[in-house]
């Protein structure tokens, strides 16, 4: 599978706070934004890097410097509660957004905005926190790809295998970033156990 789970204690302890239902969106938004920070690193992991010389106040030594431009593209909206950590560890990174809506019946995803700067020669972060059919995040994951990003990461906090399955089928060999991989789909296509909404759930509405 091509899925970097987190295994993290700390990434652990978050995720029990995102999925406590009584968990308010205030401290919902804080935990979101603490476990981004923790995928984003291991999203960014092997991000090319080149050496350069720097003087130190002691001697002149090696340092190993970031060698690649970053980008960041959140679906909205949910994929939002996930930039702020995007922009504080990279602060060079360039942001575009995608506006996808999934039908309530048929869980089809539909494109309503997509607003990308120059990709060509970029790593793309393709950020949003639910994978659960996987009809969004293909979508997504296409637009960046065609706009020239040279790599795309996906970055999720929760994954369902039938989302994994639909997006390595779509983009072979991609790889996924999550916290946790769950069960599955229910019949209104949630992931099980999952977290509910997340957009909701981020911003109190539903
Ligand atoms: N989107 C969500 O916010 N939650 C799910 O469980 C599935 C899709």
């Amino acid at each position: 599978m091509p899925l970097q789970a987190l295994d993290h204690p700390l990434a652990g302890h978050l995720m029990a706070g995102l999925r406590d239902r009584e968990t308010p969106p205030e401290r919902f938004r804080a935990l979101a934004k603490r476990l981004t920070t923790l995928l984003v690193l291991q999203a960014t992991a092997s991000l090319p890097t080149r050496t350069e010389r720097v003087r130190t106040p002691i001697q002149e030594t090696e340092a190993r410097v970031l060698d690649s431009p970053l980008a960041a593209v959140p679906i909205l909206r949910a994929g939002l509660g996930m930039m702020e950590p995007v922009v504080e560890l990279f602060p060079d990174v360039a942001v575009g957004y995608i506006g996808l809506e999934r039908h309530e019946e048929t869980a089809i995803a539909r494109s309503y905005y997509s607003k990308l700067p120059p990709l060509e020669g970029r790593t793309a972060l393709v950020l949003d926190p639910m994978l659960a059919t996987g009809g969004s995040a293909a979508q997504a994951v296409g637009l960046v790809s065609a706009a020239g990003a040279a790599r795309v990461v996906m970055v999720c906090v929760v994954a369902a295998p039938e989302g994994v399955a639909r997006l390595e089928a779509a983009h072979p060999g991609i790889l996924i970033v999550a916290a946790a991989l769950d069960e599955g789909l229910n019949e209104r296509r949630y992931i099980v156990p999952g977290l509910g909404d997340f957009g909701d759930r981020l911003y109190g509405t539903g």
